[in-house]
């Protein structure tokens, strides 16, 4: 099987069955025979060792009932934690596993516990908050990572708001949405939960399914079937069938369908490669350990708002943009982020005029940003404020301005005073550039303002700033204005001008 780089496979085994006797749950009256159990260690581990060498992400353990009871679950978490290819291991738990003994086989068989990723469930018909969330301490203390959910049932939230105060502020409480509530949380209900949980709004959305934020995504079953997440439709293939028995597993893998209308459950929109999972939740958000970056860095175009550009043309001769939404679901996002007090910054390759006509509903939330391609750079902050300008030499307009007639394209000029920073090369948007054409245009200027300028393609716009100016550089500066270590930052973009920093912020690109 070829994976994509950084994949996340769950695995469900045979195993349905549970130590805890929660009233509502099927799983607890369930009573598993030493044969089953015996089967679904084999299964188990046969799926262990099935993971070929060429796999790199993370695996989570999603099953019915609890899994990490059963010593064999540690052993094969162990050995794929030990796997330099796999980042991240872990499983839906209820924490009810002994420390001792079930840490002592993960280190025995030489897990990482770095790598260890619990989504850690409280049941509080089985246990008591002070209790549980004295074992996510001590859990926490020794590296691993976890988070905790609990059902949003609107009786227990005093409870669970009990629950949140005995946590530490780095252990994320998440609240599920009730499925047997048959009825709307009211506001007051869902007032008090979202302030045990900030991101509880994301329960409350319908998310409509869509299958291309599923790229490397696989669910697998204890008999080797195969989904691309736990409510999708199954494939073709099986997880054990021989490499030669398609023409192409990623072929097959792209054209299976979801099948769903909706992504109705965690599971489900919670493993998808969103933007916004990725920001919230790093490279792996089915473990719902929030990453929280200090700094976020948005492309706008593309990412923030929708892909269909406005005519440059409006932009340009300063007419109001055509108005370009920015999700609810986006927006909630970025709120929630700001009011947890992330800087939040825009990375664009628009003026900075421009995106603030596209950003209104929005600019609030943001310290400033990377604009024009990296040739404008601002921070407003903490009662501070920044700018840097890229500037381009004079003489490359005179150079442009000869050869322009005839080639069907007029020069738009952005400067910050008298001071140039960058030249857009219109068309009409129904004559784009074409690469070589613009690569001849630039080889005919001299070499001299060849060496100091950087150019790059937006349809029907040839934007050109200063060789020096990039998105990259921009948030580097950024950062080293607002005090924000890399390590802390965050980037999301949909294009080539976005990759490098995303790289250095060390975030997924959108397009894989
Ligand atoms: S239902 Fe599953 S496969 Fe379909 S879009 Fe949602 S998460 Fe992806």
């Amino acid at each position: 099987m070829r994976f994509m780089n950084r994949s996340v496979i769950l695995y469900r085994g045979s195993l349905k069955s549970c130590n805890y006797k929660c009233s509502y749950c099927p799983f607890s009256k369930h009573r598993i025979s030493e044969r089953e159990l015996e089967k679904d260690k084999r299964q188990w581990l046969r799926f262990v060792e099935s993971i070929a060498d060429d796999f790199q992400g993370g695996v989570m353990v999603a099953p019915y009932g609890e899994a990490l009871i059963h010593s064999w679950y540690w052993e094969g978490l162990a050995r794929l934690s030990a796997s330099e290819r796999i980042d991240a291991v872990g499983a839906q738990t209820n924490l009810s596993f002994s420390e001792q003994r079930d840490l002592g086989i993960f280190l025995h068989e030489k897990g990482k516990l770095e790598k260890l990723h619990f989504w850690a469930t409280f049941h509080p018909e089985m246990i008591s908050t002070k209790e549980f969330a004295e074992k996510c301490k001590r859990l926490k203390s020794r590296g691993v990572s976890l988070c905790v959910g609990a059902v949003g049932i609107p009786e227990m939230a005093e409870q669970l708001l009990a629950l949140r105060n005995l946590l530490p502020d780095d252990i994320y409480l998440w609240i599920n949405k009730m499925n047997g509530l048959k009825r709307e949380y009211t506001h007051k209900e869902q007032e008090k939960f979202l302030a045990i949980d900030p991101y509880f709004w994301r329960e409350l959305e319908v998310v409509p399914a869509d299958r291309k934020q599923c790229e490397g995504r696989l669910f697998v079953e204890a008999d080797g079937s195969m989904r691309i997440c736990n409510i999708s439709r199954k494939t073709r293939m099986n997880w054990y069938d021989s490499y030669d028995s398609y023409d192409s597993y990623e072929r097959i893998l792209k054209e299976t369908e979801c099948g769903q209308r909706i992504c109705s459950c965690y599971l489900a929109y919670g493993g998808r490669n969103d933007f916004m999972n990725q920001v919230l939740f790093g490279p792996y958000p089915i473990f719902r350990i929030p990453r929280r970056a200090k700094a976020v860095f948005w492309d706008i175009e593309g990412t923030l708002i929708p892909k269909e550009r406005p005519e440059e043309k409006e932009l340009v001769k300063g007419i109001t943009a055509e108005k370009q939404n920015v999700s609810d679901s986006v927006k909630k996002g970025l709120e929630t982020l700001a009011g947890e007090g992330t800087l939040l910054f825009f990375a664009t390759t628009l003026p900075y005029r421009e995106a603030m006509q596209h950003c209104e509903e929005i600019r609030h939330w943001f310290q400033g940003g990377v604009f024009a391609g990296g040739a404008h750079v601002y921070l407003r902050y903490d009662e501070k404020e920044q700018e840097f300008f890229y500037e381009l030499d004079e003489k490359i307009l005179c150079q442009l301005e000869t050869t322009c007639t005839g080639r069907g394209f007029r020069i738009v000029k952005y400067r910050e005073k008298e001071r140039l920073y960058k030249l857009t090369l219109l068309r009409p948007s129904k004559r784009p550039w074409i690469k070589n054409e613009a690569e001849r245009l630039m080889d005919s200027l001299t070499s001299e303002l060849r060496e100091n300028i950087r150019w790059f393609l937006e349809e029907n716009c040839l934007q050109i700033v200063s060789a020096k100016a990039t998105k990259a550089e921009g948030v580097r500066m950024l950062c080293q204005w607002a005090d924000i270590e890399q390590k802390d930052a965050a980037a999301v973009g949909d294009s080539g001008e976005d990759e490098e920093m995303m790289r250095w912020c060390y975030c997924h690109p959108l397009g894989r």
